[in-house]
């Protein structure tokens, strides 16, 4: 009668909504507007089916070695996973065990929390800054742990790769994870530096700048030893993470330059104009590095916007939390719809 008290009761993160309507501008979850490259369009298309009765390869091989060779690194410093969500969960399990508390950001992904809180690791929050900036002397105390995104998310902003470079070198007894999944939107990186510090993990993924969301492909670069200490968790919980046709997609994906070059580069020019715009109706903003605004207006209340857009067809995230429920965060979309969301927008503000 009494099972439930063996239950474990955990608090899930909530991801944004993924509806499916006609004709919505769905601005909600950072996704690619664009399609991905023609080279993953043709892996899809020729796969052979039959080649699903076999389990695929464990170590996911033919993508770890393509990205390994990408970012000039040897095989042993790369892993992949299902999503970056999954290598940052078992990251956080593979090396936030120390019982001191591990540290990221009071506003950041609120995934971190729920890893924390799964696990029962000990966590603090230090406030960024009236600004949204990261003060570096926070992270330069005694930790379990470190992991926070650059640029952060939701609200866009990047630190320099000197600040980062600073808490990385600043903590040779952690493990610090810089989540990097808008970082191709900034071209600022810390994999540069994966050679030089042991204890530095960079976790990137396919799901924003490779337009490959519905496939689910997360990587982590780091020392050997980090990557083999990963491994280790990964296979005490499930050998084959990724399935025949991801690792083959991810490959292909990666091998088109072209296409990657071309589609950021539209994401930013879009960004830059949304940007321009969105100041002129009277919204204020961080200045974003990533594929998103987090955006506030000087009159109208974010969840009075949110419900208004929400009518229009037109999804965008509002996080009811502390210090940021005034705030919106839109993604950034094709040119079209951020037209159509500057023209709602414009129509709106002028009747309220
Ligand atoms: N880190 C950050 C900061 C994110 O915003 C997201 C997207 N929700 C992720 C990691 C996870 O992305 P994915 O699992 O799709 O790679």
């Amino acid at each position: 009668m009494n099972w439930e008290a063996n239950v474990r009761k955990v608090v899930p993160y909530t991801p944004g909504e993924q509806p499916f309507l006609r004709d919505m501008i769905k601005l909600n979850t950072n996704e690619c507007p664009y399609p991905p490259s023609e080279r993953v369009q043709r892996v899809l298309r020729e796969f052979d089916a039959s080649d699903l009765r076999l389990y695929p390869d464990p170590g996911a091989l033919g993508l770890t070695e393509a990205l390994a060779a990408h970012f000039g690194l040897k095989r042993e410093q790369v892993f992949v996973g299902v999503g970056s969500d999954e290598v940052l969960a078992l990251s956080f399990l593979a090396f936030f065990s120390g019982g001191k508390p591990v540290l990221f950001p009071d506003i950041t992904y609120s995934f971190y929390e729920v890893w924390a809180q799964l696990y029962g690791i000990p966590y603090r929050c230090p406030a960024l800054d009236e600004g949204f900036r990261l003060k570096k002397e926070d992270y330069l105390t005694e930790n379990g742990g470190i992991v926070f995104p650059n640029p952060n998310a939701p609200t866009g902003l990047v630190e320099s790769l000197e600040t980062v470079e600073e808490i990385v070198a600043g903590n040779p007894d952690s493990v610090v994870i810089v989540d990097e999944a808008y970082a191709d939107f900034c071209g600022i990186s810390a994999m540069g530096l994966v050679d030089r510090y042991e204890n530095l993990l960079v976790v990137q993924t396919f799901s924003k700048s490779r337009a490959l969301a519905g496939l689910r492909i997360g990587f982590a670069a780091g020392s050997p030893k980090l990557i083999r200490y990963l491994n280790d968790v990964k296979f005490s919980f499930n050998s084959y993470t990724m399935n025949r046709l991801t690792i083959a997609c991810g490959k292909a994906c990666l091998e088109d330059e072209d296409w990657f070059l071309k589609t950021v580069g539209k994401i930013v020019s879009t960004r830059e104009r949304m940007k321009a715009e969105l100041k002129s109706l009277g919204f204020s903003f961080p200045d974003s590095g990533a594929n998103f605004l987090f955006v506030r207006h000087e009159s109208v209340p974010a969840r009075q916007l949110f419900s208004a857009l929400r009518e229009a067809g037109i999804f965008v995230r509002h996080f009811d939390r502390p210090r940021i429920d005034d705030y919106l965060r839109i993604s950034v979309g094709t040119d079209e719809e951020a037209d159509r969301l500057t023209a709602f927008l414009n129509g709106y503000l002028k009747k309220s």
